[in-house]
């Protein structure tokens, strides 16, 4: 198989690295190298921000319509490219191949939605105090921003960012995950190809990430930061933000319950833990962490949960029928390890799965650990793999102080037919998405983003525009004089 090299987009062109370094992007199920991609440093982050801010006024002043035109056909043409955009994906992350249609669909749609956005940054009058006054608000974009993005969604989570920063009118530089940088430079194809002026999105992929985000956190006219990975690194960027008190939103980790009650209807509960479970291998943010079974149901929950995980297809996501992809690298098959060999250790049960597969990739099939209570890692920390953990628990007040006991605070899924215990629990579980009856709740107008270390600022929905505005007021005097 020939393999491709590609090229970064800085600036509206299509360059190497100024080192000449290349990295390999490896496909996780068959574990070959399908890409070379350069290894950009500082050198070339500092290029692709001068291109920014040599546009930036320019795009700052163009039209909503403008930039709605050019949001709507990258968008149009996503969708129109959507077959091969998806293969890229699986090739270079592994999720089946109907997961990355799914995806292509899910980022398209955040165009779409921001282009539309677009036409709605409205401005306010508020009443003075003084007759001879007039106060206005008016919103501007933020100014240059960067996008931090990881490679479990290697699309949609950069189309969430690039579309509401297009659409404020500010210039976007986007730093892909190293493990995923081929949909990106896709992304930068399409917007090329939609008229997009040149250096209003740069696309900079690297495996230095400290140094090749430093050079940006330190520029000053990098006014914003949108982040999306692990807390850790959010904190880092966090702290290095400070120093010149850049606008900052963060998507970061999650440890989602998934909490069923005896009265739930059973059969929708489970089908909606399979997808919350499942989408991605579990290599979601979202992803049911913690499976809370009330203790009646317990057994019948585990049972169905059985024969549906069993009957998913594990294997390359490009072959038919496909339903379980590989994991991202051996080291994330290693801490779905350790997580099912400390609960074991601790008295856990494995119902189904329970070890890796041998041959090529990084597979981990779809697991069942019963008898899991809240000592084991599996329950304090994000596995980030196809592990269902389950717990049984007596009442509410027990299971809402159980879910609540964790600093993350992203996204909470509950099942019962009770509608005062969904808004009890919609007002009591500290999360910022909460899936009442629904496993799927992520959509491009609903505003994504978590509490607590789970994050900060809102992406999706018409909140998600305001983290690319500033607000500013005129205090308009001298009208009556
Ligand atoms: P990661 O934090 O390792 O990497 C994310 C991005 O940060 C990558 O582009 C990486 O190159 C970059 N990065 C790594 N070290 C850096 C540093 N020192 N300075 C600057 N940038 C650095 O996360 P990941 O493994 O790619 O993604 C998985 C994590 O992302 C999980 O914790 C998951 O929950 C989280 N996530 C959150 C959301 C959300 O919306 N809340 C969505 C998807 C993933």
């Amino acid at each position: 198989m020939e393999i491709e090299t590609a090229q970064l987009f800085i600036g509206g062109e299509w360059t190497d690295a100024s080192g000449g370094d290349y990295f390999d992007v490896v496909n996780p199920a068959t574990e070959r190298v399908i890409a070379r991609v350069p290894d950009a440093g500082p050198d070339e982050m500092r290029r692709a921000i001068d291109a920014a801010l040599a546009v930036q006024p320019h795009w700052a002043e163009s039209t909503a319509a403008e930039r709605a035109g050019i949001l709507s056909k990258a968008a149009r043409m996503m969708r129109e490219q959507a077959d091969d955009l998806a293969r890229i994906m699986t090739e270079e992350e592994g999720k089946p191949f109907s997961e990355s249609l799914g995806e292509i669909s899910y980022a398209a749609s955040f165009l779409e939605w921001f282009a539309e956005e677009s036409k709605r940054i409205y401005g306010e009058t508020i009443p003075a105090n003084s007759s001879n006054k007039r106060i206005l608000v008016i919103k501007r974009p933020v100014g240059l921003s960067l996008a931090i993005t990881p490679w479990n969604f290697p699309a949609a989570m950069i189309t969430r960012k690039v579309g509401p920063a297009l659409a404020a009118g500010c210039p976007m530089i986007v730093k892909p995950s190293e493990l995923t940088p081929l949909s990106a430079l896709e992304i930068a194809r399409i917007f090329e190809e939609a008229g997009l002026p040149k250096g209003v999105l740069s696309i900079v992929t690297g495996t230095r990430p400290g140094p090749l985000v430093a050079a940006a956190m330190e520029e000053f006219r990098v006014r914003k930061i949108s982040f999306t990975g692990s807390t850790a690194v959010g904190k880092l960027l966090m702290k290095q933000a400070a120093d010149s008190v850049k606008r900052v939103s963060f998507e970061l980790g999650g440890q989602a319950p998934f909490i069923v009650f005896a009265d739930a209807d059973l059969d929708a509960a489970v089908e909606n833990a399979v997808i919350a479970k499942m989408r991605s291998v579990g290599e979601s943010c979202v992803a049911a962490n913690r499976m809370y079974v009330q203790r009646p149901i317990v057994e019948a929950f585990t049972a169905k949960l059985s024969t549906a995980l069993a009957a998913m297809k594990m294997g390359n996501g490009l072959e038919d029928g496909v339903s379980v992809g590989p994991l991202i690298e051996p080291r994330a098959v290693d801490k779905v390890e350790r997580h099912v060999a400390d609960a074991r250790q601790k008295g856990a049960t494995v119902i189904l799965g329970g070890s890796k597969g041998t041959g090529a990739g990084y597979f981990y099939p779809p697991t069942i650990l019963a008898n899991v209570d809240d000592s084991m890692l599996i329950a304090q920390e994000e596995t980030f793999g196809p592990v269902a953990a389950i717990m049984a628990f007596d009442t509410e007040e027990e299971v809402i102080a159980r879910a609540n006991n964790t600093h993350a605070g992203l996204a909470a899924y509950f099942f019962t037919r009770d509608i005062g215990r969904v808004m009890r629990l919609a007002e009591r579980l500290e999360y910022g998405i909460l899936g009442a009856n629904d496993g799927l709740p992520s959509t491009a107008q609903a505003p994504f983003g978590g509490l607590k270390e789970s994050g900060l600022g809102r992406e999706g929905s018409h909140y998600g525009i305001d983290e690319y505005l500033d607000i500013k007021y005129v205090s308009l005097g001298g009208i009556n004089t």
